[in-house]
């Protein structure tokens, strides 16, 4: 089996921007497991499913039509053909899918379509339980977090880039609602595997956790 290296954490961490450079540093395959959510929320909207109805929910995420396409330093996401790539990273898809996230049919749906991308020479899967639930037996796990505070300031950040303007205080309640959501509910609970690695990025740049992560993977 292709080796994995499975990178958890809260949302704005910086699992996605770390999963992503140390992918193309090692020349591996990536798995957003967190798109799959958002696009089964996204994809749950388009045909008119409730998202409190579990079973017509597990039959949209198993059906889920949809096709990365890597371009340059980014990855096209299509659903169903059309481009979701930006849509799909709006609030209100990130809150429908941590909503969908917390039902066991939907986790279950997506099992074997995520373990479908564990092929060689490798694998970072970038989620919330790839640790712990999909790549269980993964021969290194991280858990990368950072203070709530922190990543409100990063979030707050990245909007500003894209000409938005948030208050912190609301960023901050928003990440902290999400935490909530993610930590407390009953299937595949955010938490850190017990052979994982917790490494808090609060205080550390980019280059510094790729190259911490790169260092670990070679020992
Ligand atoms: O990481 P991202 O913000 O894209 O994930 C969106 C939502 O999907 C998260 O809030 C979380 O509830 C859910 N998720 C999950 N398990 C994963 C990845 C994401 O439950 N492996």
């Amino acid at each position: 089996q292709a080796p994995v290296l499975t990178i958890d954490g809260p949302g704005g961490a910086g699992k996605g921007t770390i999963s992503r450079l140390v992918a193309e540093r090692l020349g591996w395959h990536l798995l957003d497991s967190g798109a799959l959510y958002r696009l089964t929320a996204l994809a749950a909207g388009k045909h008119d499913v409730s998202l409190d109805d579990e079973a017509s929910l597990a039959e949209v995420a198993r059906h889920l039509e949809v096709v990365f396409v890597a371009e340059g330093g980014t990855t096209r996401v299509m659903l169903e053909g059309s481009d979701a790539t930006t849509t799909i990273r709006t609030e209100q898809v990130g809150d429908a899918a941590s909503r969908v996230a917390a039902l066991p049919g939907v986790r279950e749906a997506l099992l074997s379509r995520q373990r479908d991308f564990r092929q060689f020479p490798g694998l970072v899967a970038d989620g919330r339980d790839m640790g712990t639930v999909v790549f269980a037996d993964a021969p290194l796990k991280i858990f990368l977090t950072a203070s709530a505070e922190e990543r409100a300031h990063r979030r707050q950040a990245q909007l500003r880039e894209a000409g938005v303007d948030a208050s912190l205080s609301s960023l901050l309640k928003e990440i902290q609602a999400r935490d909530a959501r993610d930590m407390q509910r009953s299937v595949a609970p955010l938490k850190p595997a017990e052979d994982a690695i917790t490494l808090d990025t609060t205080r550390l740049t980019i280059p510094e956790v790729v190259d911490r992560l790169t260092e670990l993977l070679t020992q």
